[in-house]
């Protein structure tokens, strides 16, 4: 099963992705993530990439390609995938399809986690990552059960850079000019689904189930 999961910043997509991770056995690839080890390792790569990311822009078109295009060649990736956080232009959409045209693969659905604008704020202002495991947790709706200790590894939490109120308007506007075309883009294919991503995280999952229940 190969699988997008489409949706603005905080629309639940890591949260969503590491429950399809477990209940489907596929890789979860994400561009976020593998940017944020990139800096975090201070790799050339890394360092031009954090200019972007700490102001809410989108990496570079062809940074982004080359790495999704490298992770497709892993053998974890032969039984399936899931994308989170990519594509996030058309742009990047052509040379995905280009990509998976070559290897012979496509894509099954493309799930589309819908949250309104304001309540996408108050979610990210109140996001903490644990530094060790990456698990998220919300201060309000799943706070961790010691302040800043992550319940599954003891890691410390910390709040994104880029998960900042202004940082976080900024990704908003550059999801609404970029990446928002691509749920048209993938509806005239015929292989988008709308999630409601207001509901509680085992609603969205419960309901990310049934599309998939439906795919064969
Ligand atoms: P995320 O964790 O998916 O919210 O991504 C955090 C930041 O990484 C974004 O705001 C971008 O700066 C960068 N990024 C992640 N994925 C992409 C992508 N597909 N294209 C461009 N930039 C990306």
């Amino acid at each position: 099963m190969n699988l997008i999961l489409l949706g603005g910043p905080g629309a639940g997509k890591g949260t969503q992705a590491k429950l399809i991770v477990e209940e489907y056995k596929i890789p979860q690839i994400s561009t976020g993530d593998m940017l944020r080890d990139a800096v975090k390792q201070g790799t050339e790569l890394g360092k031009k990439a954090k200019e972007y990311m700490d102001k809410g822009e989108l990496v570079p078109d062809e940074i982004v390609i080359g790495i999704v295009r490298d992770r497709l060649k892993q053998p974890d990736c032969e039984k399936g995938f899931i994308l989170d956080g990519f594509p996030r232009t058309i742009a990047q959409a052509e040379a995905l399809d280009k990509m998976l045209d070559e290897i012979g693969k496509k894509i099954d659905a493309v799930i589309n986690i819908y949250v309104p604008e304001e309540e996408i704020v108050k979610r990210i202002v109140n996001r903490r990552t644990c530094k060790k495991c990456g698990a998220i947790y919300h201060l309000i709706y799943s706070p961790p059960k010691e302040p800043d200790k992550c319940d599954k590894c003891g890691g410390e939490l910390y709040q994104r850079d880029d998960d900042k109120e202004e940082t976080v308007r900024e990704r908003l506007r550059v999801y609404k000019e970029q990446t928002e075309p691509l749920i048209e883009y993938y509806k005239k294919k015929g292989i988008l689904y709308n999630v409601d991503g207001t509901k509680d995280i085992n609603g969205v999952f419960e309901e990310i189930k049934g599309v998939l229940s439906k795919l064969s």
